[in-house]
């Protein structure tokens, strides 16, 4: 079988199967695995491209659920608490989402007074939501397989909360009478944005329920010890260790349908790269699925397939500033992951490392900001206008971090921004798009985009797909992939055995 792409979607699907005992071949375009949750080295700071956080790392998380069956260990990492310093960018006192669910609670009333019922309500939905995705159910069916096992992991608290199914966050707000509360929408507007790519009146209920405590116990949100490349290096040394194959700088530029299964073309991307053909009886493609139509043969895709692929919305870009300072400039217990709602150049996530995490000499501390944008033109600018327009959008960025964080133009020893344009030379993602679809109530669920597609033998897994974006989302859109091939082949997936 083949896998198409080793960022964390495609690197555990790849580890699931060699696991057990099928031969997978992944094939990646990049020089190294990890896409946006792989880091890049400048000198002697490593830099996170993407993900800064890991969720999933508790005790039955999805990580954490994966690796042990794999036979590896967790990562090091470091429990965020708090998981994030939220500042509305208003004057008013920044928001701290700490770990300890009573001492959370605690600040929301200080925060957020008379919204208890709303919060009450998000934790009603979130504990019947993670009851239910616990016992791994196909969300999107598309067989008869997939919905036995939606049906087997409903139970009637379940079906209580599917009456939110079409509803959003700002729909609960108003149920608990608290959409007026301007500051607390704000606040959900920031988090909803970076878990959903949407704000509180376009995020599914039932997502951001679950979403607006990742932070808390018994969930969390970790920092890893040396780099997020940790991640794939465990995943990619279990695929190795159970004799899958992993090739490297191998570009997927076509696949069709043969009488063998699949046969896909790749063109290495090193020196003397040859155009090459693989066959295999499946394929799982963890690319964003707008990559479909120009990977496909036109007259293979399903007409209606092929105008679902064609509507998709288009996610959102990122501009991201690697950068890094004294640490003795930042702000004293300064935290690790902070948020800032800003006009220009709009909401602000901070990442800093901590002395001895890896990333920087002691004394030192890496600084990555970033801030979503439109993906608009940014890859078909002429060269000067591309090299002004970065150099314009670094400036804003540094000066909205100077002014939030006290730091002066001297503190900076190292500053560079990467932009659509980098992102999709990086990931290969088209116009260098990020995250998923947006978890808007029509997509989320099972209105959302199936892992089993109308090609037999092609399978989806990445963050366009149930549960969408973030490391520990795309782990179990590449469990649901798994399990959906194997059982396509009369086989079971040991994880589920
Ligand atoms: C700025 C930013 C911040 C983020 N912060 C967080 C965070 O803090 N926590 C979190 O959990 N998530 C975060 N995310 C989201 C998270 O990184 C992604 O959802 C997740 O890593 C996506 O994994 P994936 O495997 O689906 O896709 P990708 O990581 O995009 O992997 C796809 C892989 O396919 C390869 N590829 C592309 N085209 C081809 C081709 N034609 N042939 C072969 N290979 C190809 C790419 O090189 C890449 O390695 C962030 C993302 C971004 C961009």
């Amino acid at each position: 079988m083949i896998v198409i792409g080793g960022g964390i979607a495609g690197l555990t699907a790849a580890a699931l199967l060699a696991q057990d005992g099928i031969a997978v071949t992944l094939l990646e375009a990049h020089h190294q695995a990890g896409g946006c949750a792989g880091t890049f080295r400048r000198g002697p700071w490593i830099f996170d491209v993407g993900a800064t956080q890991v969720a999933g790392l508790e005790p039955g998380g999805s990580h954490a659920r994966i690796l042990q069956h794999l036979g590896l260990a967790l990562p090091k990492a470091s429990l965020l608490d708090p998981g994030c310093v939220v500042d509305l960018g208003d004057g008013s006192p920044p928001i701290s989402l700490w770990h300890d669910p009573k001492r959370w609670a605690e600040e929301r009333v200080r925060q957020f007074p008379g919204s208890e019922r709303f919060w009450q309500l998000c934790e009603l939905l979130h504990t019947s939501n993670w009851a239910f995705a616990g016992r791994d159910p196909v969300v999107t069916p598309r067989s008869w397989w997939d919905f036995s096992t939606l049906l087997a992991a409903l139970r009637p608290e379940t079906l209580a909360s599917g009456l939110f199914t079409t509803f959003s966050i700002a729909n609960l707000l108003q149920l608990c009478g608290c959409q007026n509360d301007k500051r607390l929408r704000r606040f959900l507007d920031l988090q909803l944005k970076l878990y959903s790519q949407e704000p509180a009146d376009r995020t599914a209920a039932l997502y951001g329920a679950t979403v607006l405590q990742m932070a808390q116990a018994p969930l969390g949100l970790w920092h890893l010890q040396g780099s997020m490349q940790v991640l794939s290096e465990q995943l990619s040394q279990a695929i190795e260790t159970a004799g899958g194959e992993i090739r490297l700088r191998h570009r997927v530029q076509a696949m069709h349908p043969s009488a063998r299964g699949w046969t896909v073309t790749t063109t290495g991307t090193g020196a003397g790269a040859q155009a090459q053909e693989w066959h295999a009886s499946d394929v799982i493609c963890s690319l964003p699925p707008q990559c479909l139509v120009d990977l496909l043969p036109s007259d293979e895709i399903p007409h209606r397939y092929r105008q679902r692929l064609t509507t998709l919305p288009e996610p959102s870009g990122a501009l991201v500033l690697y950068g890094v300072v004294q640490r003795k400039a930042l702000p004293i217990d300064c935290p690790g992951h902070l948020q800032r709602g800003t006009e220009h150049p709009g909401s602000l996530f901070v990442s800093i490392s901590r002395d001895g995490d890896g990333r920087a000499p002691l004394g030192q501390a890496t600084v990555i900001a970033s801030v979503f944008t439109p993906t608009a033109d940014w890859c078909e600018l002429e060269e000067p206008v591309y090299q002004g327009r970065k150099i314009e959008r670094l400036k804003t960025m540094k000066h909205e971090l100077n002014a939030w964080l006290g730091l002066s133009e001297d503190d900076w020893i190292h500053t560079e921004l990467a932009t659509p344009r980098g992102f999709a030379g990086w990931t290969g993602r088209p116009r260098g798009m990020v995250g998923g679809l947006g978890q808007h109530p029509s997509r989320f669920g099972p209105f959302g985009l199936a892992g089993r597609t109308p090609l037999p033998g092609l399978w989806l897994c990445g963050d366009s797909l149930y549960p969408g974006e973030g490391t520990a989302g795309v782990t179990l859109s590449a469990l649901n992939a798994c399990r959906q091939l194997m059982e396509h082949r009369g086989l079971q997936l040991s994880f589920n055995r």
